[in-house]
């Protein structure tokens, strides 16, 4: 379950940032083509924070859409795993969007 150690770095990364403050929420962005399951990401938040500056924190998780273009013919095209092909047949496409995995917001309690 690789999730936990991936809510784990999060969580340390914004503890290490923010310092002593507490966390009201938190924003992830996990693109649909990053290979992480936001459900799991969400539930394993409530354990990882439990005693942190960031216990009771609410967790919003923002999920692009995986986006590509491709080399050959140019057209963008929406992917939802990565073994699609372009609609002229072509492999070789360029990811626009969909496997992000960032914090994009974090709101301090005021
Ligand atoms: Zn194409």
């Amino acid at each position: 379950m690789h999730e936990m150690a991936i809510t784990q770095s999060v969580i340390q990364a914004i503890c290490d940032r923010m310092g002593d403050k507490p966390i009201r929420r938190v924003c992830l962005e996990i693109g649909t083509l990053s290979g992480v399951v936001a459900d799991s990401v969400q539930f394993c938040f409530d354990l990882v924070t439990e005693g942190t500056t960031l216990e009771g924190a609410a967790l919003e998780i923002i999920q692009p859409t995986g986006k590509a273009r491709c080399r050959d013919c140019g057209a963008e095209f929406v992917l939802n795993d990565l073994l699609v092909l372009c609609a002229c047949g072509s492999a070789n496409r360029e990811l626009l969007a969909g496997e992000e995995l960032k914090i994009r917001e974090v709101e301090v309690l005021a």
